[in-house]
This record gives C-alpha cells, sequence and structure tokens, in this order.
C-alpha cells in the first residue's frame, strides 16, 4: 500500500464528486453562459464576505491575475520570501506583468514582520517603483496566520495606501483549524485566490473573489492569459461538490496530522519542526547526511513525502488513520 504524503494536491475525486461533474449543467463560460460556474463563482464569493468571483484553471492563474489587475507596470508588490505568489509561480507577475516584487524573509510563525513591511514600503519618489500591494498567505507552509497579524497588517496597508491580496489556497484549512467563517478571514482583503484543488478535493481551479469592478477588470485579465474556459462548468460542479461537503472534513486531516506528530516526538535523530503539526502539515529534520536515506528508505517501503533535509508530510482525504499509524511505524523503524 502506497501512503502519499507528498501533496494535498494528490487527492482523487471521489464517487460523488463525479457524479456531480458529469450531472453539471454547462454552457459557454466566455459568454457568461455557464450557470454551474456562476453559480460556484457566486457562492464562494459570499462565504468568502466579497462581492464577486471568477473561475480559473489554477491558484497559479488566479494569483497572477489578481497582480496583474492590481498593478500596473512599475508598481511593486510586497511578499513573503517563501509566499507561493514570488517563490513558486515562475515569478509570473514580474514576467508578464513588469511588476517588481519586494520579497521579505518570515518570522518563523510565516508572517511577515510589519516594521520590515513598513521599511519596504517606498516613498513617492521618480528613483523607486511605486509600492502598491501587499500579498499575504494563509495557511502558509501549514501555519495559520493570526487573526491579530492580519488586522494589523491591514491598518499598516490602509496607513500606507497599499491594496491587500491573500493567496488563500488553504485559507478553509485555516478557517476550520479555528472554528471561524471562511469570511472571517477573507473579508479583510481586496482580493483572496481559494483553491479547490486541495484539501478540497476537486480535480482542478481556483477562485478569485473581490469586488465586482475587481472582477470585470480581471475578467479581461485572465482571458489575456489564456484563462477564459467554455463548457467549465464540469469542472466548477466539482468545486460547487466541493464547498459543500468536503469543508468540514478538513479537521480529519488536521487531527491526523497532529496524530502523525504526536507519534513522531522523541525520536532520536528526528525533529518534528515546531514540536507539532501545522493544521494538515508536518515538518520534519534530520541531519542532510541522513536525510536522504531517510527519503529513500521510506520511499521503498511506500511511504512518499518530500523534501530533504526538511521533509513535508501533508495529510489529506486520500490518508486514513491506518495509513497514519503505519507512516509512524515506519518512520519509527528508520531510526532505530
Ligand atoms: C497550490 C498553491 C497555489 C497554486 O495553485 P495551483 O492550482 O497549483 O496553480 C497557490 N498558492 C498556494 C499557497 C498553493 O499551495
Amino acid at each position: 500500500m502506497i501512503i502519499d504524503l507528498r501533496s494535498d494536491t494528490l487527492t482523487q475525486p471521489c464517487g460523488a464528486m463525479r457524479q456531480a461533474m458529469a450531472n453539471a449543467e454547462v454552457g459557454d463560460d466566455v459568454y457568461g453562459e455557464d450557470s454551474s460556474v456562476n453559480r460556484l463563482e457566486s457562492e464562494l464569493a459570499e462565504r468568502a464576505g466579497h462581492e464577486a468571483g471568477l473561475f480559473f484553471p489554477s491558484g497559479t492563474q488566479s494569483n497572477l491575475v489578481a497582480l496583474l489587475t492590481h498593478c500596473q507596470r512599475g508598481d511593486e508588490y510586497i511578499v513573503g520570501q517563501n509566499a507561493h505568489t514570488y517563490k513558486y509561480e515562475g515569478g509570473g507577475a514580474a514576467v508578464l506583468g513588469s511588476i517588481q516584487p519586494q520579497p521579505i524573509e518570515h518570522d518563523a510563525d510565516g508572517t511577515i514582520p510589519l516594521s520590515k513591511i513598513e521599511a519596504a514600503v517606498k516613498a513617492n519618489d521618480f528613483h523607486f517603483a511605486k509600492s502598491k500591494l501587499l500579498a499575504l498567505e494563509n495557511t502558509i507552509g501549514g501555519k495559520i496566520i493570526a487573526q491579530s497579524y492580519i488586522a494589523e497588517a491591514k491598518a499598516l496597508a490602509q496607513k500606507h495606501s497599499l491594496l491587500l491580496h491573500l493567496d488563500g489556497a488553504r485559507a478553509f484549512n485555516a478557517a476550520v483549524a479555528q472554528g471561524l467563517e471562511l469570511a472571517d478571514i477573507t473579508r479583510q482583503f481586496d482580493s483572496v485566490s481559494l483553491c479547490l484543488s486541495k484539501g478540497l478535493g476537486a480535480p482542478v481551479g481556483s477562485v478569485l473573489v473581490s469586488t465586482k469592478p475587481v472582477i470585470d477588470e480581471a475578467r479581461r485579465w485572465r482571458k489575456m492569459v489564456g484563462g477564459g474556459m467554455r463548457q467549465a462548468g464540469v469542472l466548477a460542479a466539482a468545486g460547487l461538490y466541493a464547498i459543500n461537503n468536503n469543508v468540514a472534513r478538513l479537521a480529519d486531516d488536521h487531527a491526523r496530522a497532529k496524530r502523525l506528530a504526536d507519534g513522531l516526538l522523541g525520536i532520536d535523530g528526528l525533529s518534528v519542526v515546531g514540536g507539532k503539526a501545522h493544521t494538515n502539515m508536518v515538518y520534519l529534520s534530520s541531519t542532510q547526511s541522513v536525510s536522504s536515506r531517510f527519503l529513500a528508505d521510506c520511499s521503498r517501503q511506500g511511504l512518499l513525502f518530500s523534501g530533504q533535509p526538511l521533509s513535508r508530510l501533508v495529510v489529506h482525504s486520500g490518508v486514513d488513520d491506518s495509513m497514519i499509524e503505519n507512516a509512524i511505524d515506519i518512520i519509527q523503524n528508520f531510526f532505530e
């Protein structure tokens, strides 16, 4: 049996989700005539406390289009050094939008220190790019960004007339883990990108939510980057199924990640980073010399995860309790 903890993008659509996709009412979404897409966009926007939504084939494109919409050529966005938008999206905002990133090192809790943000905001001087937007990510590396930090970041953004974007690929994880509604953690932002294809288990798709004028403009940019899809309702139906059936169960992933982290505490030569799980993720560190053998040995035994010397183990709907116990055994045996 394979225990695949490489990513929560590995989930397979369940039978009921596939049924919903097969039965989806569809139309040409570039004409605005796909009722399933329209429903997904409006349901998710409402749930996030925003006016309108726009469906994208990927979170990468959704983040890119948000930046293209908010920022002009020569503008700058402030972003965490490890943020997906900056680090894992091919530099799209710079390459396609001539938008300069201003990356900043994170604190250990995943936040970007407010003092460093403030120091990075540039004066209105022709030598400088125009600081236009602050991009946050929640969860980041599985870590929840505290509500108090979001409020402070919002105040800082307002003080400096910065727009505020959230890469909320895993915002539902952050909401569920805190016992909050999605809107409690997303309505503070000018725009939010939400992934359907991570823990929520849809095969494809993200939704960008914002005001109606921003979404109208984003629709133009989406068309330009090739994201206008036709009978996309087949995919939106999977997203609708996900947001209506798969949100509460994220708590199961978090509980299993916690069990995994707890089961791995106190092993000689291995440390659980932070001493605990972060929502659905567990990070393990071992010495450089051990970690490559660790990864290879576990994978030979059917336990897959990513990274060395820092390993990332991600729990998702394809992982049950017995797989967690097996994973703990495999890892314990390796270190013994
Ligand atoms: C996965 C992910 C994205 C991008 O989503 P894709 O659909 O894979 O392009 C963006 N941000 C974060 C934090 C992610 O984890």
